[in-house]
């Protein structure tokens, strides 16, 4: 083989779920397996940059070498510059270490052929280790490659401390597991994570490089998929830019990881999406589409500024608890976004309200077709009144907690005039290139998440989901590429 030019398997972009399908599609020897990821890659778990390891800061601020950014409209008149990982690791090499499973409800939506709670748990479960003694049991694992702890009582950082208090003397009741399904019906709990003694454990550190030495196996980085080849339907490789230089790589199986900005944007280019939009950039339609970046989802969430009275900057991972309120999550996060996120001007502290079922459902089209432009991005946040209700609500809570006597010594609470004016998103885009039954004249992909209308070509990233969970997406994006390497069957080389 020369693995410039051909691999049995391509998977494109080297984030949260590109990382674990590499890992386990290379586990057969006779599978030749190339990663492709458009931002720097490593070759071996000590190469990895102390900027992605400390989860005490998220390495995504102005002139970050870790992300790419595209600009985005959230709502009508509020746009905002976004940034996501374009480094090996992707996401989940620049992210908060929130690692939280959906709940056992959310899955009611995903095509219960394959994707049921009961199927998907065990998966969920193999993926990880949960080093917390007390969480273990009967829905927790002890073998998986993703470390998963929570903050110990004496580590945590006085915010989360008063927080608990205030929403526990406030009624809401304290979960000790916030991965175990009783958790779905709300409460307030230490959230899991996916840091160990303060390093973020991305899925390239837990995954990838470990195993970055096997024979089958290439991570080849700063290599952007520009598109994917087709002859008829049939996929036969992938067109890549590495340094300026157009390349072909050929390979009857792609599997498209891209995340879920770019992954619908890489499947326009090569024409599987609405056939209009492509006709008028002039791209040759493969497959018919009109799902491919419609009707994605993520969690809008609104900044509810206060004041602390001491200065309590320790370094900390940026969220320890959350409370789950009905609708809405809310995120006490333990230090201002500047003191997280280095290069931002001083920024006022704040907790997070994010609405975790929102009914907004957002697009993404090409401006162009040149890889290197961002999409046009819209989110259509808070369009709906009860969306708006809701959030209302969310903002409500939070002031009334922080007003509450536990959190009255830490802070001080400004008056604000419009509650929903801090509007930002959670960075949990799902549902871009969704899984669904072929009836939805909208769903992309089949249960086994192949992309319809074409042979060869995978979707495996959080653009498959067919919404956003109700939860933070990154331990499902796990679980996710975890099953749907065990669904692909593809089979080795001859
Ligand atoms: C700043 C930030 C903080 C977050 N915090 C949390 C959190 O605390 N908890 C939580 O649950 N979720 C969090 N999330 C969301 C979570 O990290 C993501 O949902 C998850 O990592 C997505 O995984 P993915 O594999 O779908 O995509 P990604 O991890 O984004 O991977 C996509 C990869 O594809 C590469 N790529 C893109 N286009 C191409 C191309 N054309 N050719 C080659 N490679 C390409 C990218 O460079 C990237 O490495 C956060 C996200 C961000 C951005």
């Amino acid at each position: 083989m020369n693995p410039t030019e051909f691999a049995d398997v391509i998977v494109v972009g080297g984030g949260s779920c590109g990382c674990v399908v590499a890992a386990r599609l290379s586990e057969n020897p006779d599978r030749s397996v190339l990663l492709l990821e458009a931002g720097p890659a490593f070759s071996g778990v000590a190469d990895i940059p102390a900027a992605l390891l400390d989860a005490s800061t998220l390495p995504i601020g102005p002139g970050s070498e870790w992300v790419g950014t595209y600009p985005a409209e959230l709502a009508a008149g509020v746009s905002r510059t976004i940034a996501r990982g374009r480094v090996l690791g992707g996401s989940g090499a620049v992210n908060g270490g929130y690692f939280i499973r959906a709940t056992p409800g959310d899955f009611d939506a995903w095509p219960q052929s394959a994707w049921s709670f009961d199927q998907v748990l065990p998966f969920y479960i193999g993926s990880e280790t949960d080093l917390d003694a007390g969480a273990r049991g009967r829905w927790h694992g002890t073998r998986g490659p993703m470390p998963v702890s929570r903050a110990p009582m004496q580590d945590r950082h006085p915010l989360t401390a008063a927080f608990v208090d205030s929403a526990t003397n406030a009624g809401f009741r304290f979960r000790e597991d916030m991965n175990s399904p009783d958790a779905a019906a709300g409460g307030v709990g230490i959230v899991p994570s996916n840091v160990v003694d303060g390093t973020r454990v991305s899925a390239a550190l837990a995954y990838l490089l470990p195993v970055a030495g096997r024979k089958n196996l290439r991570v080849q980085g700063n290599s952007t998929v520009a598109s994917l080849m087709f002859k008829g339907n049939r996929v036969i490789g992938v067109e890549i830019i590495v340094d300026g230089v157009r390349r072909v790589v050929e390979s009857d199986t792609v599997v498209v990881s891209a995340g879920a900005v770019h992954t619908p944007a890489l499947l326009l280019r090569s024409g599987i999406g609405p056939s209009e939009g492509s006709a008028a950039l002039g791209i040759s339609v493969i497959a018919d589409s009109p799902g491919v970046g419609h009707g994605f989802s993520d969690h809008p969430e609104v900044a509810v500024p206060f004041v602390t009275k001491n200065d309590r900057s320790t370094p900390s991972p940026a969220l320890e608890a959350v409370l789950h309120a009905g609708e809405v999550e809310i995120r006490p996060y333990t230090r201002r976004f500047d003191q997280l996120i280095s290069g931002l001007s001083r920024v006022p502290h704040v907790f997070g309200v994010g609405l975790m079922r929102s009914t907004a459902r957002g697009s993404i089209t090409l401006r162009s077709t040149d890889p290197f432009e961002a999409p046009d991005v819209r989110y259509r946040y808070l369009e709906s009144d009860g969306d708006r209700r809701a959030m209302r609500g969310g903002v409500e809570l939070a002031r009334e907690l922080l007003a509450s006597p536990s959190m009255a010594v830490e802070v001080e609470v400004p008056a604000i005039d419009d509650p929903l004016a801090a509007l930002g998103t959670s960075l949990h885009m799902s549902g871009s290139a969704k899984m669904g039954p072929e009836s939805d004249p909208e769903s992309v992909l089949d249960d086994h998440c192949r992309v319809r209308g074409v042979d060869g070509v995978f979707v495996v990233d959080t653009s498959a989901f067919p919404v956003v969970p109700s939860r933070g997406p990154h331990a499902t994006a796990i679980m996710f590429a975890e099953r749907a390497v065990a669904l692909m069957g593809v089979e080795p080389a001859e």
